[in-house]
């Protein structure tokens, strides 16, 4: 059987059974080291003369799993596993870059992603121009230098919800013999593959919707096997992020609902963005599903759908948004996303509460702004739990 012609939902759900033992579901290879028959083996391991483990910081057949899995979802040739979704950005980015070089990225990105590339990167002679409107792809062929390595996007972003064009950039980064790097975690890959619009490695925190259930922090790069045999020997064996035999296998079983979460999360996305684009107290929302979403048209385009995030503008600043926090019932209070029940954050008061109100604003994070990871509860009761928090502002 070739999965590679499957449709995605069976992809995601096949998995060989074990072939030592037959049990249906492959154990956990809980296992610091491998043994050697001998001293020939363990030479030729080393050497690469022949296939097998060595030590799991190299590769370990529960992670192996995943990684298979993850390079079939993204229609990529290899994918590496980390203990965080920042490990694979830092192993993904630094396994391509010397003193020297030059990154361009968009403005809008995670926050720990805009850190690494301001503070981190910066201390090796490493120059990042920052892409105010990364809405037009134009404004990534400006910031373009001949020492371009990487073109950095991430779509849709953090904290409007803005697309990024793919395509359009991954020619940028090619015509300037750069690679386009994408953080797909927003999306994933059920709805939207970057590699197929030119990208060339594609990243995850998959502690976010690959996982989906909120118990392992963890993260994911994809990309032709060139690229992931050169990060596998440097930044992945020597910088070391990686990811345990055990969240792998939490990952395996996690992802195998990846498209009945995902349908699940955007049906009552939809929903609850125009239960709050009608509501009074509501400014604005920004969801790439709505009509009203400036992108909504390139959303369509380059993606199979539109996800489970929301942000919304309220209008009474920053007490509406406190209020809202603690008002609010069945959305638990907390970052991250992606997850299968509703989380919601309020980036004024919490994230970015250190943020000088003139930063955090620049950035696009007001007073006002709150942000939903939707879950796939019932969508009423999600609806009725906001009705009554918004009543109260
Ligand atoms: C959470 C997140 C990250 C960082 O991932 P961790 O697993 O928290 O290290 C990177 N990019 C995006 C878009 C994220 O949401």
């Amino acid at each position: 059987m070739d999965l590679k012609k499957c449709k995605r939902e069976t992809q995601l759900v096949y998995g060989e059974a074990c072939k030592t033992t037959g049990s249906h579901i492959q154990p956990i290879y809980q296992t610091s080291t491998f043994v050697f028959d001998n001293v020939d083996q363990g030479a030729n391991r080393f050497a690469g003369e022949e296939e097998g483990y060595i030590y799991s910081r190299l590769g370990n057949p529960t992670v192996k799993l995943l990684e298979d899995k993850m390079a079939l979802l993204e229609e990529g040739e290899d994918a590496t596993i980390y203990g965080s979704g920042m490990a694979a950005v830092s192993a993904g980015i630094l396994a391509f870059v010397e003193q020297g070089d030059h990154i361009v990225a968009q403005r809008c990105l995670y926050g720990c992603t805009h850190s690494f590339l301001s503070h981190i990167v910066t201390k090796w002679g490493i120059e990042v121009t920052f892409v105010d409107d990364a809405s037009n792809p134009e404004s990534f062929k400006n910031a373009m230098r001949p020492n371009t390595k990487i073109i950095y996007i991430e779509t849709p972003a953090n904290p409007a919800m803005q697309l990024t064009d793919i395509k359009a950039c991954a020619e940028i980064a090619h015509n300037g013999g750069a690679r386009l790097i994408v953080d797909n975690t927003f999306m994933t890959p059920y709805l939207q593959r970057p590699i197929t619009l030119g990208a060339d490695l594609v990243l995850h925190s998959a502690t976010k919707y690959i996982n989906g259930h909120g118990d392992v922090v963890a993260g994911i790069l994809i990309g032709n096997k060139e690229d992931m045999d050169h990060i596998r020997m440097t930044t992945q064996k020597d910088i070391g992020g990686i990811t345990s035999p055990f969240d792998a296998w939490l990952m395996l079983r996690g992802v195998k609902t990846l498209a009945i979460r995902m349908k699940e999360h955007e049906k009552n996305a939809m929903k609850v963005a125009s239960f709050l684009e009608n509501h009074p107290k509501v400014e604005r929302v920004y969801y790439p599903g709505l009509p009203s979403h400036p992108q909504h048209e390139l959303a369509k385009i380059q993606a199979d759908g539109f996800g489970g995030m929301i942000s919304l503008e309220l209008k009474g600043g920053l007490e509406a948004g406190k209020t809202m926090m603690n008002t609010i019932e069945i959305f638990h209070l907390a970052v991250s996303l992606g997850t299968v029940d509703s989380l919601i954050q309020h980036p004024a008061s919490m994230t970015h509460s250190p943020v000088p109100v003139e930063e955090r604003c620049a950035a696009g994070i007001t007073d006002g702004l709150v942000r939903i990871s939707v879950g796939i509860e019932d969508a009423e009761d999600l609806i009725q739990a906001l009705e009554k928090s918004l009543s109260t502002i």
